[in-house]
């Protein structure tokens, strides 16, 4: 069993924006209906007290808090905290306690009483831009249809120019293959993220990528060994490699390509979209169910559930869970395509969420991920990448002579 390391705590389960690829709100999943609209101070209470104690039987020294939503900053100033303090109090002398939260950062510039809050609780802030304003908008709207980027851009602003700059944890792009690469990435360099995430829009074989309708088949061979597909998502991301990773000075991290460094060179990652690392990360819903990570929403109606909650079960229950113990076998829980492929340490198969086929077996998660063949192009790209330059590096870190 591997404890958890990360709490995601779903502080409230309703949006400000109506954006046409959301997770939670488009996907089979539709548990949100049902839920309530935030997380009360009981339920609250619940959790940090699982944390705590979870911390204290695995001998943790950090934990990790993600809040998140819907849009977690529409709890409020006042709510927000409350259960900061709930939080602070349960994990005091108990193990560090780092902080983030993931807003599409409207509230932000709506509610002045939120960023001195999130300050006084050392909560780093994570915000959701997906590139150009027009790319941004195409999706990330408000309901009435409006676009969301100016005030994001406002949002953003008060994060990097003022008294908050610490908080600023950077900026998640979900990619989108009609936008140019390279303009997103620059669009996104303009507010100076410390970090960088780039996400494939969440896909299975069920329901595949936004471009590419027709791959609805797990290959039954390793990528390279039949005919050539096409690898759009490869190409978008391949191009904002090669501009990040040539740039002549460090601009952002993007963690995608970090982690394959890191795991191209022999070291572990700590992804979940990349690598064998076991899931280390659980979700508490606003009605305080204990569940898997969102992304397998996209699968069906249910699939993150686990059946625990937080009033009748611990952290560690939940991490004996069959449902976490799938997600921590490496290798062993690959797909048979996945084993056999000379990328499996670094690829991983993907994330578990994009590898969802109703035929899979024996479960419907035993498939190569639904980006097998963009996965598969992107890391045989790194690691040409590194194989040119890593000799260099070692020769140039000869000692000198004397
Ligand atoms: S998903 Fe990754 S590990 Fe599996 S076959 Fe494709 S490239 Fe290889």
């Amino acid at each position: 069993m591997v404890p958890f390391r990360q709490f995601l705590l779903k502080i409230h389960s309703r949006c400000n924006l109506a954006c046409d690829y959301c997770y939670v709100y488009e996907s089979a999943d539709q548990s949100w209906r049902d839920r309530p609209r935030f997380m009360d101070q009981d339920t609250v209470r619940r959790a940090a007290a699982h944390i705590a104690e979870h911390a204290r039987t695995h001998s943790l020294t950090e934990v990790h808090v993600v809040l998140h939503g819907g849009e977690p900053l529409l709890v409020g100033a006042a709510r927000l905290e409350e259960l900061l303090g709930v939080l602070a109090d349960a994990l005091d002398g108990v193990a560090a306690l780092r902080l983030t939260l993931q807003t599409n950062g409207l509230r932000l510039v709506e509610d002045p009483a939120l960023l001195p809050v999130l300050a006084r609780h050392g909560v780093r802030v994570g915000v959701s831009l997906d590139g150009t304003a027009a790319t941004h908008d195409r999706h990330r709207r408000r309901p009435d249809g409006r676009g969301s980027h100016a005030d994001v851009a406002r949002a953003l602003r008060l994060l990097t120019d003022g008294p908050y700059r610490a908080l600023y944890a950077g900026v998640l792009c979900t990619i989108d293959l009609t936008a140019d690469p390279v303009e997103t990435y620059e669009a996104l360099l303009e507010f100076s993220p410390p970090r960088l995430d780039l996400l494939l829009p969440h896909a299975t074989w069920h329901t595949p990528p936004p471009g590419l309708p027709g791959r609805t088949t797990p290959p039954s061979r390793v990528p390279g060994a039949g005919p050539v597909e096409p690898v759009p998502y490869a190409r978008w991301l391949c191009a904002v490699f090669d501009r990040w990773y040539e740039a002549p000075r460090r601009e952002t991290g993007i963690r995608l390509f970090e982690e394959i460094v890191v795991l191209l060179l022999g070291g572990a990652a700590r992804s979940e979209a990349v690598g064998l690392a076991p899931v280390d990360l659980v979700v508490v819903e606003t009605d305080g169910t204990i569940e898997q990570a969102d992304s397998l929403k996209v699968a069906y109606d249910g699939a993150p559930a686990t059946g625990l909650d937080v009033f009748r079960h611990t952290f560690t229950d939940a991490a004996r869970h069959e449902a976490f113990r799938a997600r921590q076998r490496g290798r062993a829980g690959l797909a048979p395509v996945c084993a056999a492929c000379p990328r499996a340490a670094v690829c991983g198969g993907g994330l578990y969420a994009h590898r969802y086929h109703p035929g899979a077996a024996p479960t419907p998660f035993a498939a190569p991920s639904v980006y097998c063949a963009d996965l598969a192009v992107l890391v045989d790209h790194m690691a040409d990448r590194l194989r040119q330059d890593v000799p260099r590096l070692r020769t140039a870190a000869q000692p000198v002579p004397r």
